[in-house]
């Protein structure tokens, strides 16, 4: 069944220009923004500008120019932070959650990128 995007989500909004973010930089097909209630001393969350629900429906139907933006932003936001491994940063973690096993509020694809500290575990441990 194909993705159908409720253009009401919280994201759409903040792309229309509806409800105020906190830019870091936007580019011709992708916009990233800090997170409202940060998980960590940098939390930044990368969209793009186009309708797509979560990681998967992106990465197939995107475009080549719009894979491209976002994924070297991306790299861009992570080299612009100081956090690369392979430039002496501490590194960092990304974050796509999608549906409801992986826990996703806002029906918008966004990568969050998370550092400034350890980050524990990437899963807690189920008993
Ligand atoms: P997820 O669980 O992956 O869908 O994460 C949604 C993220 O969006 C959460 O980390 C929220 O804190 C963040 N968030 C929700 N509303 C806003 C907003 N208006 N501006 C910035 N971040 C937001």
């Amino acid at each position: 069944m194909p993705y159908a995007y409720d253009d009401q989500n919280i994201f759409a909004k903040i792309l229309r220009g509806e409800i105020p973010n906190k830019t870091v930089v936007e580019t011709e097909h992708s916009l990233a923004f800090h997170d409202i209630a940060p998980q960590a001393p940098d939390h930044i969350l990368v969209i793009p500008k186009g309708a797509y629900v979560c990681y998967d429906h992106f990465a197939l139907e995107a475009s080549d120019a719009e894979i491209l933006d976002y994924t070297r932003l991306i790299g861009k936001i992570c080299a612009d932070l100081g956090v690369q491994p392979g430039e002496g940063g501490d590194g960092f973690r990304l974050i796509a959650n999608a549906g409801p096993h992986g826990v996703q509020e806002v029906p918008h694809l966004h990568v969050h990128i998370l550092a400034g500290r350890v980050l524990g575990p990437m899963l807690t441990r189920l008993r």
